[in-house]
Order: structure tokens, then sequence, then C-alpha cells
């Protein structure tokens, strides 16, 4: 816990400041032994974000916030805080503070003990950790349980004491390990919005590790997502989601259908594939990459929410190009808001198409016929 920080109130903690970089990691790695964690990363928060660490278990994603925290210790590579180096700083002297997943309070104190305890080994005064305990219960809504233990919580109560106590000390950067992880789905919504409220009131930087995609997607402004140590894409929820940049962001964000295929021809509007089942697909370009992509070997990425399910064949309408497969429905899957189809095509492939649940082209026998528009798919480099 931070314990240097002067006081401020909590709702004007960042009033004023410059809007820049409140994180950035230059080149980091961390090895473990020979075991590369993390391999040379560059990364950027900016100040007053909420931004996700996002990948699979095992990625690094707990070993890069545990180096801003401090917890662990680059191998390589330089880490700065608000402009400063981090280097020689300990994890108490910088200006961040840690939400575990375990929440990590003390059980022998009651809520308002534990929230204070950061405050009363500053040797502040009685008063002054009053306001600041019963500013904090406030923010997290709890001012009706401060006497309680936290055994007499239920998992979201204790997760908000957490938060409470690692936003009393005000550091310029919360940092949020899997904080929604140990809770149920109902209860993991509610403390998502809480969260969501949180940022939104005290306009601090979060950073958020989390391996659940809808979570990352629905809670930041912006989001890493890593794959074996390696930064994959940082974008935007819907630049990550529509732009994919490679073939694993595509597949862990979402349902993805990959196509793989060759580029035949291109335009600046248009890119022309040759799939490798032998079907001509029509992708409207977009750069995703640095330079646009113009040849070689693709995934054509199309999202089951874009394909539309129809009983007839299309016809062809040169002004209002659109892919096209012809198959079957091989398998239903009822998902409570939606329905999910498998469908293999003629030529092999096996798609995923969402349907409303209302649908009724499913009740048909017979064959079915998969359309997409060329601005509703993604062509994604695939070497
Ligand atoms: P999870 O979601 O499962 O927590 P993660 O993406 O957060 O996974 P990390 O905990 O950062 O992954 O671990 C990255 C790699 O580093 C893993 O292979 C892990 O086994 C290894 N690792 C992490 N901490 C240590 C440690 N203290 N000693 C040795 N290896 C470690």
């Amino acid at each position: 816990m931070d314990m240097t920080h002067q006081t401020v109130p909590l709702s004007s903690m960042h009033a004023g400041r410059q809007a820049g970089l409140d994180v950035e990691l230059r080149n980091v790695s961390k090895f473990f032994g020979g075991e590369m964690a993390v391999g040379g990363i560059d990364l950027d928060v900016r100040a007053g974000e909420f931004f996700s660490i996002l990948g699979p278990s095992g990625c690094g994603k707990t070993t890069i916030l545990r180096m801003i925290a401090g917890f662990e210790t680059p191998t390589s590579g330089d880490l700065l805080v608000q402009g400063r180096l981090m280097t020689q700083i300990p994890p108490y002297q910088r200006p961040v503070n840690t939400v575990f997943q375990s929440y990590a309070l003390f059980s022998h104190l009651n809520v308002e003990s534990n929230i204070a305890f950061g405050l009363k080994i500053q040797n502040l005064s009685r008063g002054e950790i009053q306001t600041r305990v019963r500013d904090s219960l406030k923010l997290v809504r709890l001012d009706a349980l401060a006497k309680r233990f936290p055994s007499q919580l239920s998992g979201g109560q204790q997760q908000r004491v957490a938060l409470a106590r690692a936003l009393i000390n005000r550091p310029a950067v919360l940092l949020l390990d899997e904080p929604l992880g140990a809770l149920d789905l109902k209860l993991r919504k509610e403390m998502q919005l809480e969260l969501t409220r949180l940022h939104r009131e005290l306009k601090m930087t979060f950073v958020m590790v989390t391996h659940d995609q809808e979570e990352a997607l629905s809670m930041s402004d912006r989001i890493a997502v890593v794959a074996d140590g390696k930064i994959e894409q940082v974008g935007t929820p819907s630049q990550i989601y529509d732009r994919p940049q490679s073939q694993f962001v595509a597949e862990f964000i979402g349902d993805a259908n990959l196509i793989p295929g060759k580029i035949e021809g291109s335009h600046p509007s248009m890119l022309w594939i040759q799939t490798d089942d032998g079907q001509k697909l029509q992708v409207q370009p977009i750069q995703t990459g640095d330079r646009p992509l113009t040849s070689g070997r693709v995934m054509v990425n199309v999202r089951p929410e874009k394909i539309q399910l129809l009983r007839s064949q299309p016809q062809p309408d040169s002004n209002r190009p659109l892919n096209c497969y012809e198959g079957s429905i091989v398998e239903v899957m009822y998902l409570g808001t939606h329905i999910n189809c498998v469908v293999k095509t003629r030529s092999g492939l096996s798609l995923v198409v969402r349907q409303p649940t209302t649908t009724d082209a499913l009740t048909i026998p017979g064959p079915v016929y998969l359309a997409w528009t060329p601005q509703d798919c993604l062509a994604i480099s695939h070497s």
C-alpha cells in the first residue's frame, strides 16, 4: 500500500493534471529462471483511462501487473509511472495500489478497520482517518456495513472493501488483478457496473488484468491483448473486435469464422480472395497493420452475427456484391438470447451463424445459403 502521498479529497484527485501517460513500459522483459514470462513489451497507459490487459491463462498478464506494482522486477527494460522510472522504487512508495482477486482482507478486523489500516500506520489524526474512511465507504456504498467482519459479508461486498482499502490511499493508478474472478456471474455483472461507475466518478487510471473478453470489451477504454508474453494488439474494444490484426485476436475475442485463402487481386476498395476450399470471396480492405494488405495468404474472418441465413439463393447484383456459400444445417445450439447454427458448406467448411431465437428458417428442411457483404468481413494476413 502506498503511504507517501499527500492528502487530497478523493473527488479532486486528478483535477488539473495534464493529460499524459500514467504507465509506460519500454521493451520490458521478465524471465523466471530461463523461462520467458514477458518478452520485450512496449505499453502506454494514458492518464485517466480504463485499460485492460487481456489474455489466456499463463500469457504473462499478471506478471505485467505485478511489475507495475513493484512485486516483480523486470529482467530488462524500463518501467515508468507518471513519468518516473520505477527501477529503484519499492512497491509501497509507488503511486499505485492493487486490488487482488482474493481480496486479501484481514479477517480479525471489521470493515472500517480494514479500510483504515493503511492510514493508521501513516500516523494520520483520528479525525482525518474517520473522514477518509467514511468517504471511502460511501464511495463503494458500504456505509451501512462498517462494523461487520469479512466473514459476515458476501463476495461482492468483500471485494468492495478491498476496493475501498485500495482507493483510500489515493493512488494515481489502481491496479486490478482479476478483481471479479471469484464472483458468480450475476455478482460479477453487478461489480462490473460498480467498477465502471467508480472509474467514471474518480477519473483515475485503472489497469485491470482479466481473461474474460466480454468483461474487457464492456468495461475498458482500451485493451491490450497478450499472448505468450507478447502484445498482440492494443486498441479500443471496437478496434479489437472489428479489426483484429491477428488470427489469435480474432479467435480469442468473440466467435470467429476463419476461412483460409490467398489474395488474387486487390484494389484500394476491394480484395478478391481465392479460398482454399475453392470459393471466391470479396473483402473490403481495412488497414490493420502498418501497410495495406495487397497480396499473400490470408484468413477471411466473418463473425457469426454478420452472416445472413437464407432459404433461397441470393441473386447476383453488381451494385451490391455478396459472398455466398451453400450448405446445410448440421447443428443448432439454443443460447437463450440467440441461436447458433453450425452450417456445413458444400465445399466442406463448418461455419457458425448467429440467429435470433424467433427465426423460422431453421425449421424448414433443405439447403441453406449463407451470405455476407464485403464490408462485413475482414482479411487477416496469415503466413
Ligand atoms: P493466469 O491468468 O493463469 O493468472 P497470467 O496470464 O496472469 O495467467 P502469469 O501469472 O503472468 O500469467 O504467468 C506467466 C508465466 O510465468 C507462466 O508460465 C507462469 O507459470 C510463469 N510464472 C509466473 N510467476 C512465476 C514465478 N514466481 N516463478 C516462476 N514462474 C512464474
